[in-house]
């Protein structure tokens, strides 16, 4: 999870001139020419009301104009150029779930519900398969307010919400290991807990904090890379090293919510892992 800034796009500009082409007659000629103030309209309710499902009134277009919307999103004419723009635009980290490298783009509020929004840059964000296994989930409870949390709006999204849990059994030998949420008191806990179950958990995070705990068995310097490979450390050192892997990826990505630093707040916060972590270190040097 990661707020961003959205990519400068003039979308009323770029609706003017697909209104005007008439070679859309198939799609969206001369509908979007007709309805274009309704278009513009879900698109200014949509910003004043910073992405909240819950409170975005839907305007009604006609069905030809809402396929051919849809039907621009998924084969763009030229003058839909930016939505690559927006694909690029959080290279290091998926905004939607703290993952790596998002290469597609994720509806907020999904197409195939909200087709008006199609095209709307700001419904636009940077993701990663996250997409995919999230599918159309939007909001939840109507009692909470349930929703998936904007990476354009949601202020909340710069602070550390989730960290993880780990136990083991055996000294070590299975280990078990859960997202927790790091405020469960947050006035916005319904939408993080949303957002995580259905985005962050659904991306595979829980099945990658494992590995990582694997490959820490192995050697930590391998996973807490701020560890010196040939040196014997204290546990105060290594907790040093801990805080210090979690800063960097945190200023290298730009938020908290990066798996790594989620899997380092849980080893500083679960019982005996530090010490574990100190005993493999200095039982596994590099020689
Ligand atoms: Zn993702």
């Amino acid at each position: 999870m990661k707020k961003i800034n959205p990519v400068r796009i003039n979308d009323p500009l770029h609706l003017d001139t697909l209104a005007e082409n008439t070679l859309l007659a198939a799609t969206s000629f001369p509908e979007l020419k007709r309805e274009k103030a309704n278009v513009i309209k879900a698109y200014d309710d949509y910003d004043a009301n910073a992405g909240n499902v819950w409170n975005i009134p839907i305007p009604t277009i006609s069905g030809k104009l809402l396929s051919g919307l849809l039907s621009h999103y998924d084969s763009p004419p030229e003058s839909l150029n930016f939505l690559d723009r927006i694909t690029k635009s959080s290279p290091e980290v998926c905004p939607m779930c703290g993952g790596f490298k998002p290469s597609t783009r994720d509806h907020i509020l999904p197409k195939a519900q909200y087709q008006i929004l199609a095209i709307f840059s700001k419904n636009l964000v940077p993701a990663c398969d996250c997409n995919m296994k999230r599918n159309d989930a939007v909001k939840g409870d109507p009692a909470t307010q349930a929703r998936i949390l904007h990476p354009y709006y949601d202020g909340i999204m710069s602070d550390r919400l989730l960290s993880c849990e780990i136990t083991h059994k055996d000294n070590f030998r299975i280990f078990n290991l859960k997202i927790i949420y790091v405020n469960p008191a947050h006035p916005e806990i319904a939408a993080i807990k949303y957002h995580t179950k259905n985005v962050v958990i659904k991306s595979g995070v829980e099945g990658w904090l494992k590995g990582q705990l694997s490959k820490i068995k192995e050697r930590p310097s391998n996973v807490i890379q701020t560890l010196p490979r040939k040196r014997h450390q204290s546990v105060a050192q290594v907790i040093d090293c801990i805080n210090d892997c979690l800063d960097r990826n945190e200023e290298l990505t730009g938020t908290p919510n990066n798996w790594l630093s989620i899997l380092c707040h849980g080893i500083l916060n679960s019982a005996g892992v530090v010490d574990w972590i100190t005993d493999r270190h200095n039982a596994t040097l590099v020689t």
